[in-house]
């Protein structure tokens, strides 16, 4: 049978906590609604990769492979193909025809972002990319790479004839 003491110590319990409650109740929310509306990151999130075009739509990736070389655990595949004198994809002397990042493998270190002498790479801030097939998981470059510019379709159609190693970058 509990005391008088017992019933006296058990109420100042359920005050002291229902305090900490009503306290917290006047402080600012911190937590995002999540997935009823988009959460909240900080600039330097490392999310799903974008490919970055240049002012002119052009693709900023050369198909220069180091991102490729420092990837500490092999999941960007790359095959590079060359800019021809009519049409020119990326502002360098090759692109990258085939560009893949398998995020069944990524860990999200962010030495590709590094690695890149172009800016080509970068992280956004995309994180919704669970599966329960692996092979959903492979992103091809037209999932990764930006949308072109207004008015631009990411490739620069020339009328005459250039030398394509005087490209950009
Ligand atoms: S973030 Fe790291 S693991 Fe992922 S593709 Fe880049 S280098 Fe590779
Ligand atoms: S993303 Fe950057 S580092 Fe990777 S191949 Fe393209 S230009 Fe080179």
């Amino acid at each position: 049978m509990p005391t008088i003491n017992d019933i006296l110590s058990g109420a100042a319990a359920i005050a002291k906590g229902m305090g900490i409650t009503l306290k917290e109740m006047m402080n600012p929310v911190i937590t995002d609604d999540y997935p009823d509306a988009p959460p909240k990151f900080q600039e330097r999130y490392r999310g799903l990769h974008v490919l970055q075009r240049d002012e002119n739509g052009l693709e900023k990736c050369v198909a220069c492979f180091l991102c490729s070389a420092a990837c500490p655990t092999q999941c960007i595949y790359i095959e590079a193909a060359d800019n021809t004198e009519k049409v020119r994809i990326s502002g360098g002397e090759r692109y990258a025809e085939v560009y893949n990042i398998d995020y069944s493998r990524c860990i999200f270190c962010g030495y590709c972002v590094e690695a890149c002498p172009t800016d080509a790479i970068t992280h956004g801030h995309g994180f919704e990319l669970a599966s329960y097939n692996t092979s959903t998981l492979v992103y091809r470059k037209e999932k990764l790479l930006a949308a072109p510019p207004t008015g631009t379709d990411g490739k620069l159609k020339l009328d005459h004839p250039v030398n394509v190693s005087e490209g950009g970058h």
